[in-house]
Order: C-alpha cells, then sequence, then structure tokens
C-alpha cells in the first residue's frame, strides 16, 4: 500500500525532512510538500538582508531546486490539523490528507506581554522582515543628520539580535550613514546561554563597531517614540527590532496535540512521535524530549540534525519496527557580527573560543554545507561571500 507522507514548512525542519523522507520512503510513498512560502529561507543567515538585500538571491532557495520531481508542493498556509480524519486544513486550498505527518512550521516571536512592544516593533522571521527592517533603517537614517542620528534599538542579545546589530553596523559604515545602534539585553550579558569567554569576546566585537550595549534590566514598554527600560531608563528611537524570545505558532494552539500551555509547542519524544503516532514535530516547532531533561535548543543545528532522522522513523514506522531515538549533539556556536565572526565549543577544534579568520571560515563553511546538503555544492559556492 502506498502511504502518503506530508511535511509541513519550508525551514531547515521541513526542508530537511523533505531530504530525509524522500531517501528513505521516496519510492513507497506520495510526498506531498505544504509551506505558505515558495522558498526555503537561510533563515541563520537572513539578517545579512539587513546590510544588502541583494544577498536574498544566495538565502531564498526556490522549493523546485530542494525538492525530488515526485514531490508535491503545495503553497498555502496550514490552518488546523484534524487527527480523526487525518488531514490538514488549509486556507484558500482544499484539505491535504495524510498518513505520516511531519510538522516543522518553526516559531514565532514572543513579546511577553510588553506593553506596545508587537505594535512597534520589526521582528526578524522571514525574508519579508529582513527587508522591511532594511527599507526602514535606509530611510531613518536618510532622514537624519550628523548632529542628529537616527536611533536603532535591538531588543535582546541572543543570536538574531547580536547578528543583527553587526549587520546594521555594516550598513551604517558601508553606506557613512548617521545611526546610532543600541543593543538592549534584560539579562547581565550578551549572548546570556553562553560562557563568559564568549561573552566577552562578542563584547569586545560590539564595542569596535560602535554598538551600544545595555544589559541588566528589561524592557517594560514601547511606545511610538520611546523603549522603556527597567524603572528609569528611556531610549527614543527610529526603528525598533525586537529579537527577545520565540513561542510557538498561533494556529498550534488550535491542534489537539500534546503541548506546551504557554508557548503551544508540540510534546515530541526523542523519536519525533507526537502524543499521535502519525504525527512527528520537529524544529522549533517542537520540544523534543532529551536525556538532560531540557528540550532540544531551537536553533537551525538542532532542527537540521532532528531533520536528518525523521525520514528513517517514518519508514520504520511504515514497517511496524520501533523508532530511532534522537539525541542533540551540541557542534558548537558560530557568530557574526558583521564581519567579524566569534565561535566556541567546536567539535574537532582545540580551542574552546575563539575569533578571527578561523571563526569566519567556520561561519560561511556551516551556512554552505546546509545550502550544498539542500540543493548543490555550486550555489553553496556563490553563497560564501555573502555568509
Ligand atoms: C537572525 C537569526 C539568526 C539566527 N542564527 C542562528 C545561528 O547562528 N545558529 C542557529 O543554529 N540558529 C540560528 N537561528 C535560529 C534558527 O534560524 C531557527 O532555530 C531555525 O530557523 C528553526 O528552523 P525551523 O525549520 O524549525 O523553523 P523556520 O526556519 O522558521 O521554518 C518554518 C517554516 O514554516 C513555514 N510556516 C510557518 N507557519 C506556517 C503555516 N501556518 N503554514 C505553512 N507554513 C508555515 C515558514 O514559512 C517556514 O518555511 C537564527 C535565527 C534568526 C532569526
Amino acid at each position: 500500500m502506498t502511504e502518503n507522507v506530508v511535511v509541513l514548512g519550508s525551514g531547515y525542519a521541513g526542508a530537511g525532512a523533505i531530504k530525509s523522507v524522500e531517501a528513505e520512503v521516496g519510492n513507497r510513498a506520495t510526498i506531498t510538500w505544504i509551506s505558505d512560502v515558495d522558498h526555503h529561507l537561510v533563515l541563520h543567515e537572513a539578517h545579512r538582508c539587513i546590510r544588502d538585500p541583494s544577498i536574498q538571491q544566495k538565502v531564498r532557495i526556490p522549493i523546485e531546486e530542494i525538492k525530488g520531481s515526485q514531490t508535491k508542493f503545495v503553497q498555502a498556509e496550514v490552518t488546523g490539523l484534524d487527527l480523526d480524519d487525518r488531514t490538514v486544513e488549509l486556507s484558500d486550498h482544499d484539505d491535504v490528507s495524510y498518513d505520516y505527518c511531519v510538522v516543522g512550521i518553526g516559531s514565532s516571536t514572543a513579546f511577553f506581554g510588553i506593553d506596545g512592544l508587537e505594535r512597534h516593533s520589526h521582528t526578524l522571521k522571514s525574508l519579508r522582515d529582513a527587508l522591511d527592517i532594511h527599507d526602514d533603517i535606509k530611510r531613518a537614517s536618510k532622514d537624519a543628520s550628523r548632529t542628529e542620528p537616527a536611533q536603532v534599538v535591538v531588543g535582546g542579545a541572543g543570536l538574531s539580535g547580536i547578528q543583527s546589530a553587526g549587520e546594521i553596523a555594516v550598513f551604517r559604515d558601508q553606506y557613512r550613514a548617521p545611526i546610532d545602534i543600541h543593543l538592549v539585553e534584560g539579562l547581565d550579558s550578551v549572548f546570556p546561554p553562553g560562557d563568559p569567554e564568549v561573552q566577552g569576546k562578542l563584547t569586545k566585537l560590539l564595542n569596535e563597531k560602535n554598538i551600544e550595549i545595555h544589559t541588566g534590566e528589561f524592557i517594560t514598554e514601547v511606545d511610538g517614540e520611546t523603549v522603556y527600560i527597567g524603572d528609569e531608563k528611556e531610549l527614543d528611537y527610529d526603528v525598533l527590532l525586537w529579537t527577545g524570545g520565540i513561542t510557538g505558532r498561533e494556529m498550534a494552539a488550535s491542534v489537539d496535540l500534546d503541548q506546551d500551555e504557554r508557548s503551544h509547542r508540540f510534546q515530541a519524544e526523542s523519536t519525533f512521535e507526537t502524543s499521535d503516532e502519525r504525527v512527528f514535530a520537529i524544529g522549533d516547532t517542537a520540544l523534543i524530549e532529551q536525556p538532560s531533561g531540557d528540550g532540544a535548543p531551537p536553533t537551525a543545528q538542532a532542527a537540521w540534525q532532528a531533520a536528518e532522522v525523521v525520514g528513517e522513523n517514518i519508514s520504520r514506522s511504515i514497517e511496524g519496527r520501533p523508532l530511532r531515538s534522537w539525541t542533540y549533539d551540541d557542534k558548537g556556536t558560530a557568530i557574526s557580527v558583521g564581519n567579524s565572526a566569534v565561535a566556541s565549543d567546536v567539535v574537532g577544534v582545540p580551542f574552546d573560543t575563539f575569533g578571527g579568520y578561523g571563526a569566519k571560515a567556520l561561519k560561511k563553511g556551516i551556512a554552505a554545507k546546509w545550502i550544498s546538503q539542500i540543493t548543490d555544492y555550486k550555489r553553496a559556492i556563490k553563497a560564501w561571500p555573502d555568509m
């Protein structure tokens, strides 16, 4: 019997899952890939489009270049999952039925109920977001002067916030644009989960790029002109980017799968099985059980690794064999600050933390490896200079 396998989302989880599902069950299943966009976005390098929108050609990869010819693609927004009927509900499109479904629809930005934040800030989750941030910064800097520079505030100094601030600095320096850049982090240091050595190196790079760091107090409120921090601090802004946290997709709340009550991220076992044995969840959309007790981290690295295994588990499930348990393997971190980078805990490298050309090359290499894995090495080579 031919099984219907449906993969939702075209990020690292979805694009990677399509590759592994095609490899494992492509000869005995009908595969349908559904996403609300017609491309894969290399989201962990999307911040590069803030400095230069033409980089979108490198980070936006058409679906047709990724999927096999037998896989059917449907561009539509997933609005629900009917677990009894085994159908995916879509906006402006007929429902699609499945025997096995892989959910990889990523996450949304969390605003933690901070008054005015959602209304007044940019977020960075899509190509459109990155291009809008570029346009807004360009417009603000045109209206500014050396005596009254444009104020750009980035809230949240995790991977997205630090890397975005770095790109804004490249834009400022490239065009000698009158811009002040502020990076606001509520915890005591930039890159809060990192170790002190990494935090120190990142702080040094951010200072060198004239990015003003504000740590130790949380944003409490935002209005149309000002970001209020703690009890006393205020920053007037022209452009505000918020990258301070993630939560599940809104549609997940209506799906009858076990999920975290607040974030609506789906609970998944280390095999990616959710509370419904025909639905698997990977990437940011899932809280995947790990031996440590914490879920796998919401990173591209974790989504990529999980995607490589999910095809095998669908194959095992079809055959009634026990599923493979997946454990996240942290291979290290590489973080850009404009044209510089810091890397840490990289497997096979004898130093804990390093910068310079080594870290830059590693950052480029990670993006190139991913792009060549889902398309081919020619695309990866083209992308290399801009990563
Ligand atoms: C600026 C930035 C820098 C980052 N840097 C790093 C880094 O250096 N290293 C790292 O490991 N991670 C990094 N991350 C985090 C990483 O990008 C995410 O963890 C990763 O993208 C998660 O992959 P995913 O496939 O689960 O979700 P996504 O990549 O977000 O993909 C979700 C997909 O689902 C689609 N979708 C969403 N909702 C629907 C719907 N209702 N219907 C249909 N389709 C839908 C989306 O269009 C998208 O194609 C960074 C993130 C950002 C924003």
